[in-house]
């Protein structure tokens, strides 16, 4: 009876807290500098740990990374491999630049440029190459910069693939390839953070929508992935989510939300709709991964005059937060004192 009770518990909570997502892998073919030996041994482990879990992903492309180093072969046999996985793969330009920071022009030819490859593995396999990921997420610093660019993709057959969940891999896997023999305790760490992400997340869309939307989460071909997936994704599950196509998160209508965020810091797209519709969620809780290098907390007291008092303020100094503050992006946490 204790068993079925437990058992009927565990099967509530999940269908309350059920969450999906689609799992989005930027610069194919490896996020870091290998040889194209190693960056094909770090695709096949995040492959296969997908497949084991019968999880649909996507495989955002560099395709200037495949000309690097004379392996432009054995570095195309890498996204092949994802097109023969069933896995489709997207368009992150060739070179990797800052939208704001490039001439409209080279940008878009840097867009068309990095599609000659992956475009004729997903056509021979009868797929189609439809989406495309900003780098750095930069989707614009102006209206007008976006407005142009989108313009561009629209009439390229792009659709735009937003991200709501980062969970920060890349940090992580900056540490694992300075501190190699602390690799179980980073990647225990990254687990943490990534739980902590998610929870974090899932309260954010609850605050916006009053409901868990369909998330897409931005991961990396790296080592720290590929030593992690399987943990990764057996985490996702037990929070309660299946895992999904980014055709089948689109469908989601908060994708349609207005984001009015021009800002150069990328940051998720639920990000830019509570800060459209005027912020209901405190972004000063949204958990940085405390073994980050760049990542220092500073606490400072203020003197509130007008209330008498001293209040304490918690000062996040990552590239990132400083870059968000100093913007008037992250409000800092002042409570009632
Ligand atoms: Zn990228």
């Amino acid at each position: 009876m204790i068993r079925f009770v437990t058992a009927l518990i565990i099967i509530t909570t999940n269908l309350i807290f059920a969450g999906e997502i689609a799992l989005t892998f930027d610069d194919l073919p490896c996020n870091q500098d290998e040889s194209a030996a190693k960056q094909m041994e770090i695709n096949q482990k995040i492959l296969q740990a997908l497949a084991k879990f019968k999880a649909p992903a996507i495989g955002f492309v560099n395709e200037g990374k495949l000309y690097k180093d004379d392996e432009e072969i054995a570095k195309s046999a890498i996204l092949k491999l994802w097109v023969d996985h069933k896995q489709p793969l997207g368009n992150h330009t060739y070179s990797h630049q800052f939208l704001s920071g490039t001439d409209a022009k080279d940008f878009q030819n840097d867009v068309i440029k990095g599609a000659a490859v992956s475009k004729k593995l997903m056509s021979d396999a009868g797929l189609k190459h439809q989406y495309f990921r900003h780098p750095y997420l930069d989707t614009g610093t102006t209206p007008e910069i976006r407005k142009d660019f989108e313009t561009f993709l629209k009439q390229e057959g792009y659709i735009v693939a937003p991200v709501t969940v980062d969970t920060d891999d890349w940090k992580f896997n900056q540490q694992l390839l300075e501190n190699p023999h602390n690799k179980d305790k980073i990647i225990a760490k990254y687990l943490e953070h990534t739980r902590a992400k998610f929870d974090f997340y899932k309260g954010a869309s609850f605050k916006i929508f009053g409901r868990n939307i369909k998330h897409i989460w931005l991961l990396h071909t790296n080592l720290i992935n590929a030593y992690a997936m399987d943990d990764l994704l057996k985490l996702a599950k037990e929070l309660g989510y299946e895992f999904i196509t980014l055709d089948y998160a689109l469908e989601d209508k908060a994708y349609a939300e207005p984001d009015n965020y021009y800002a150069p810091f990328g940051v998720s797209w639920l990000y830019r709709w509570d800060f459209t519709r005027g912020k209901v969620v405190d972004w000063s809780k949204d958990p940085e991964p405390d073994n980050n290098p760049f990542i220092g907390t500073k606490s400072l007291t203020f003197t509130d005059k007008s209330r008498n008092c001293s209040i304490p303020v918690e000062l996040y100094v990552s590239g990132e937060s400083k870059g968000k503050a100093e913007t008037g992006i992250v409000k800092l946490p002042v409570g009632d004192y």
